[in-house]
């Protein structure tokens, strides 16, 4: 991945998302940031309900907190935001970047997005106080959905070419209610703490 201009400056990563449960695909857009743009630390941020997510998650926030958590102490500049689980409640994004910014008020903030909810971003609530400070940098999910910018004020983004990973933390529950294994498809921090905790009990051995 070129870098783009403004990404050659130090940067603080905030990557949010359900993470029910992360896997594969979540752990290859960590790797592709941290190989190819400049962050102190990566900022994973499980939410405790998604503004337009419908379903019920199957893992608690406890448990997706975990996971995540799991995930982060392999790698050192991983870092877990607990801000939204801690709330117990739909978080809209730019009142999290707030909290971001408070605790790393010298650098600017680097905001994965996928091409997908990029596209769709003039629907997002309080955009015109998330746009002003934050700089998106796009991931693409599937080979259909490229971005768009939207015509919105502010809009500061980048496009990162990262490799498609076809996994989805669908897919990975669907497997599960199936009797189906997951091995390979979770990064193995992720896969020990659902055999520990038996979490949910299917999950059969790998
Ligand atoms: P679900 O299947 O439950 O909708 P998901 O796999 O999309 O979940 P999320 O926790 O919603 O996972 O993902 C957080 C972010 O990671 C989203 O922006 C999503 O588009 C992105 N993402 C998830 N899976 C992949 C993947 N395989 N490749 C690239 N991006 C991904």
């Amino acid at each position: 991945m070129a870098l783009p201009t403004p990404l050659h400056r130090p940067h603080i990563g905030f990557f949010g998302g359900t993470f029910d449960p992360f896997h594969i695909g979540h752990l290859m857009l960590v790797n592709e940031l941290f190989a190819h743009a400049k962050v102190e630390k990566l900022l994973l941020c499980p939410a405790f309900k998604a503004p337009l997510r419908r379903e019920k998650a199957l893992f608690k926030a406890c448990d997706r907190l975990a996971m995540v958590q799991a995930v982060a102490s392999e790698h050192s500049r991983l870092e877990v935001l607990d801000y939204e689980i801690r709330r117990k409640r739909v978080c809209y994004t730019y009142e999290t970047i707030q909290e971001v910014r408070r605790l790393y008020p010298t650098l600017p903030v680097l905001m994965l997005i996928g091409a997908d909810q990029f596209n769709r971003l003039a629907q997002w609530k309080f955009l015109d106080r998330l746009l002003p400070v934050v700089h998106m940098l796009v991931f693409l999910r599937d080979r259909s959905t490229h971005p768009v910018p939207p015509k919105v004020r502010h809009l500061s983004y980048s496009v990162m070419k990262n490799p498609l990973v076809p996994v989805s933390s669908t897919e990975i529950r669907e497997r599960i209610a199936k009797h189906q294994s997951v091995l390979g498809l979770v990064p193995q921090t992720v896969l020990d703490y659902l055999q520990t905790k038996d979490l949910p009990s299917c999950i059969p051995s790998p």
